[in-house]
């Protein structure tokens, strides 16, 4: 077993007012943002000493969502600054609490996007925790109920301490750094993907080919399908057959998506910006589904009812997936040898990596190196 990496000093930083309430000198090195203008500056966190069922880890690697962009950019509504975001964890539990006996210090594990739930709602005794109608804990900018109302910060950081129900069990088998997107852009593809129930033979269509498009293209081969890509990028069409794409469509050419009608039977839209479905519902077979997983700041233009009612057609949402099954997608990953393609970014490229990321100059998915907080921290410090 690999040692775990050492939570690193703490630094004379001021700390979010919210962390400072939790009342712990458990300081974390950490990068956030202070409003949704000021980009991500080097922070410092309290986490809390683990309680008997909490799990403390070393963060090693986290990856960057798109969600992250919307949310530290304030184009999701108001936010609680200062805000640490990452939702997308892989590192090694440094220290457990005394009822925790699944966990041990140096086991490889993840978390995702939520840190807890009500855990008696129907979706959460239904293991859809998600969905919990009572309102989930993000794994950053949440109000943490059980723990004072202190809001939760995210993984751009050296430690966190996660109840062990939401923590996730990492297969020693894969590159930790390129299995962290996994624990939101694998796990929020795979639950659709299953939920449509996809099977060897179907055709599935992944709309937009970034982070989450990427790993829809990956898991939806390993489950035996064939994929079709619909891409805005000329450019992607190599890395999206070298990918494993069996198709590529541009999806701005109206004779091409003219002639992919009635070929798809479930599509996966990741698309982060407003645009117009009407063209991929015409994609679809009788009893198609299109799964809308990107959530725009701006309104999309209007669904055509007639689209759906014509060949039954279901156009839903999906947001990410349940703690086990996201534990069932890890296993997925490791059976089937499933990863991200990453480019791993220092502390001090986060901001350059975000405007990479909205350009769509990544492929597929940037992955902090948590190891170079510290020194970023101190190089601004300087
Ligand atoms: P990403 O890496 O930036 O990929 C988004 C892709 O959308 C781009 O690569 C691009 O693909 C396509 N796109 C087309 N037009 C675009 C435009 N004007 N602006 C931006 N992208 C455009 O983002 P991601 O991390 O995969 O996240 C995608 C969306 O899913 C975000 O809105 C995110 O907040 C959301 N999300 C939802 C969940 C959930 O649970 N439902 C979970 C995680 C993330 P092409 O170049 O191929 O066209
Ligand atoms: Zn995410
Ligand atoms: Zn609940």
């Amino acid at each position: 077993m690999t040692p775990g990496r050492p939570v690193p000093p703490p630094l004379a930083r001021p700390l979010p007012p919210a962390a400072a309430a939790l009342g712990s000198d458990r300081l974390a090195a950490a990068y956030g943002a202070t409003s949704g203008h000021s980009g991500l500056v080097p922070l410092t966190v309290a986490r809390r000493a683990p309680k008997a069922d909490d799990v403390e880890i070393a963060i090693e690697f986290c990856g960057l969502c798109h969600s992250d962009v919307h949310a530290t950019r304030g184009e999701w509504g108001t936010q609680h600054y200062p805000l640490v975001p990452g939702h997308e964890i892989v590192g090694r539990v440094s220290a457990v609490g005394s009822a925790v006996d699944d966990f041990a210090p140096g086991d490889l594990v993840g978390v995702g996007c939520m840190v807890d739930s009500c855990r008696e709602c129907r979706s959460c005794l239904d293991g859809q925790e998600q969905y919990c109608e009572n309102g989930l804990t993000g794994t950053y900018g949440a109000k943490d109920q059980r723990n004072g109302g202190a809001i939760t910060q995210g993984g751009y950081s050296t430690s966190v301490v996660v109840d062990r129900r939401y923590v996730l069990r990492v297969p020693e088998n894969l590159d930790p750094a390129a299995v962290a997107p996994l624990l939101c852009a694998g796990v929020t593809t795979f639950s659709p993907l299953r939920h449509f129930g996809v099977k060897e033979g179907d055709t599935v269509g992944v709309v937009g080919l970034g982070g989450l498009g990427h790993m829809a293209v990956k898991l939806a081969k390993a489950m035996g399908a064939r994929v079709v890509v619909f891409t805005t990028s000329e450019s992607k069409v190599p890395a999206a057959l070298e990918l494993g794409a069996d198709e590529v469509v541009l999806s701005r050419d109206a004779e091409a998506m003219e002639a992919a009608d009635r070929s798809i039977d479930a599509i996966i839209d990741t698309v982060a910006a407003p645009h117009d479905l009407n063209p991929f519902f015409r994609t679809l077979r009788r009893d198609g589904a299109l799964y809308q997983l990107g959530l725009p700041s701006e309104a999309m233009p209007p669904v055509n009812p007639g689209a759906l009612i014509r060949r039954r057609i279901s156009y839903t949402g999906s947001l990410i997936g349940g703690i086990a099954e996201t534990q069932e997608m890890l296993d997925f990953c490791a059976a089937h040898n499933v990863v991200a393609d990453i480019e791993l970014v220092r502390a001090d490229q986060l901001n350059e990596a975000y405007d990479r990321m909205v350009a769509g100059d990544v492929k597929y998915r940037f992955v902090l190196d948590t190891s170079t907080l510290q020194a970023a921290a101190e190089e601004a410090d300087a």
